[in-house]
This record gives C-alpha cells, structure tokens and sequence, in this order.
C-alpha cells in the first residue's frame, strides 16, 4: 500500500528493529533504563534544554506540558488549529482543570501578537490566569517564520507568560529552513517532538524542559499511566530517529512539492503551492470529483488516501518519487475514464 493519510504509518527502519532486539534496558520508573536515560541526555543536548522526558505519544507530551506550566484554574493561549486544542480530546480540561483560550490562526499558522496581548487577561478574581502561549511548528505543513518566534517569545517574557512548542513536526521545520532543531526551540520555555511521524520510530514523543518543569511532567506522566518500565527497547529506536532521520526528511519534502505541482496541473485539484513547505499538502477536489469514488479507485489500485473535499497527503519514508508517479498515474486514469 501506498499510504499517504498521514506519516504516522511510517515503518521503523531495519536499522532500529537491530538496535530494538539488542537494548540494554532497566525499569524506567526508577529511572534504571540506560537506553532511555541516554535518548533523553541525547534529546537535551541536541535541542538545548536541562532535560528531556520519553513519552508515549506526542498528546501526552503536550499535556504533560501544559500540566506543569499551569495549575487549576490557569488558562493557556492557543491557535484555534492548534492540535492541543482542537486534537487532544480537551486533556487539559478534562485531566488538568486548564481553560483553553484558542485564538485564530493566521493564513501562514502564526496567531497575531495583537490578539495574544489582547486576550492575555488582567489580574481579576473574575478571570482563570493567563500562564502560557503554545505555539505549533509546523502547523498543517507550514513552517513558523524564525522571526515571529522570536517576537512571540519577547512578547511572552514581557508579559511573564511561559511558551510552549508542540513541535510534534519540528524536524520538518527545521530541515525546511537548513536549520539546526535547536535554532527553533531555543525560543521555549518547553518543547514536545514526536519521533514516531517523519522520523519513523515505532512509538514515542519527548518533552523538553528544565529541570523543575520536567521533574513536574515526570509526576504527572506516572498519574496518568504512562510510566512505561523497560521502555529502553522504544528509546533504543527514538535514538535513531534523532540521528539517521531527520535530514532524509528533505526528501519527503522534495516528494510533496513535486506531488502538489502535478496535481495543481489538473483541474480537478485546487492546490495552494505556496503552503506546501514541508511534507505535507492539501487538496481541494473540484465540485465535479466524487471524493468517495475517487478514494475508493485509489484503494483498489493500492493507495490509501484521507476521506473529504480537502485531501491531506503526507509523504514520507515509506512513500518514494516512483510511488508519487503511480499515485498521479492512477488519479488521472479516474478522471479520464
Ligand atoms: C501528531 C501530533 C501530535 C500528537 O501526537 P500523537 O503521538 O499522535 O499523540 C501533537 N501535535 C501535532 C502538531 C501533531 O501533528
């Protein structure tokens, strides 16, 4: 199957099933794992923070996030697409009494720093306290100016605000610009990645911190279930993702411009060129174009892709140019039969 719903279906590499079959694991609960402890020493030094903390998804990550920054009654600002707002099930309030405060994101993913200070609340006994700004990078594919980030950060450490990335794709953004990772997250407070999308480990996240705030996560991460005991055997493949995948990304990159321009040819695609940045595009079907039919011949011919009028298709490891010209092959044979 040509999978291109999302780049979570990626495959571990042979090289991580090897490594996977030989780690050297402990009880992480009591901090005994040493293939997990060295992930996270790795993780920490590589994007530059005190810590970092392995979790089990990225929505953990973030939620363990936004539970150490804030308390009861905190409210954290976010993208009205922000995917821990409008993706994580509302875990910060139903798990950690944090009121979200979602703000709309702009054309390019950012969220206007007038409407941030606008919606940051005064100290009132009638509002929750305003204690974070999460921002997203990427967003839907697109990559965060480097210069808005830093705005953002001044504007969230004048306004005593801590930040916080869901930086689920941030190795996208970072290969995206020829950037090293650390560049974008030295503008937080706190950071999550997942390894488990483009970077193709089984399964994992991580949360990148100071000491006291992941000190904090680690507490929570045990509350909810996600202290994971000899999950060296997970970290042992998170360790290559952070080493041998996150520069192959360019090409899923290269993969997804060069599938947007050719669908943006036919007519019955409406593909905004501008906002295919990283590996990730969308397109629009024409009025004419059954998306059930079509998505229905493409499975038959062994390419899954996302239901609607908008189609998300995200390359990856596991998706190659060939794959890409069988999948344009395979749309234009539907609509010319
Ligand atoms: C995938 C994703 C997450 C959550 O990751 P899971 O591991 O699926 O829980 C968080 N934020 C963004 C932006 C994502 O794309």
């Amino acid at each position: 199957m040509i999978d291109l719903r999302s780049d979570t279906v990626t495959q571990p590499t042979a090289a991580m099933r090897l490594t996977m079959s030989r780690a050297e694991v402990g009880d992480d609960v009591y901090g005994d794992d040493p293939t997990v402890n060295s992930l996270q020493d790795m993780a920490a030094e590589m994007f530059g923070f005190e810590s970092a903390l392995f979790t089990c998804s990225g929505t953990q990550a973030n939620l363990l996030a936004l539970m150490a920054h804030c308390e009861r009654g905190d409210e954290y600002l976010c993208g009205q697409q922000a995917h821990n707002y409008k993706f994580e099930g509302g875990g910060a309030a139903v798990l950690g009494s944090i009121q979200p405060q979602p703000l709309l994101n702009q054309v390019d993913g950012t969220i206007a720093l007038a409407d941030i200070e606008a919606a940051i609340k005064p100290d009132d006994i009638h509002f929750a306290r305003t204690r974070l700004l999460s921002l997203e990078n990427t967003i839907g594919g697109k990559v965060i100016p480097q210069s808005y980030l830093a705005d953002a950060q001044a504007l969230a450490f004048h306004r005593g605000l801590k930040i916080h990335l869901d930086g689920a794709r941030v190795a996208n953004a970072a290969v995206a610009q020829n950037i090293a990772i650390s560049k974008i997250t030295a503008h937080f407070d706190s950071v999550s990645i997942c390894l488990s999308k483009g970077l193709c480990a089984p399964v994992g996240s991580l949360l990148l911190g100071d000491e006291r705030l992941i000190k904090k996560a680690i507490r929570w991460r045990k509350m909810l279930g996600g202290g994971m005991r000899q999950a060296g055997i997970l970290a042992a493949a998170g360790k290559l993702a952070l080493t041998e995948q996150v520069q192959r990304l360019s090409e899923d990159h290269d993969n997804a411009a060069y599938l947007a321009r050719q669908l943006a040819e036919l007519s019955e695609f409406d593909v905004d060129l501008a906002a295919v940045q990283t590996n990730m595009l969308f397109a629009k079907l024409a009025p004419k174009v059954d998306a059930d039919l079509l998505a229905k011949h493409c499975r038959a011919e062994g390419i899954l892709i996302s239901p609607g009028r908008t189609i998300r298709l995200v390359t990856h490891k596991d998706v190659s140019r060939q794959d890409i010209d069988k999948v344009l092959r395979v749309m234009k044979q539907h609509f010319t039969a």
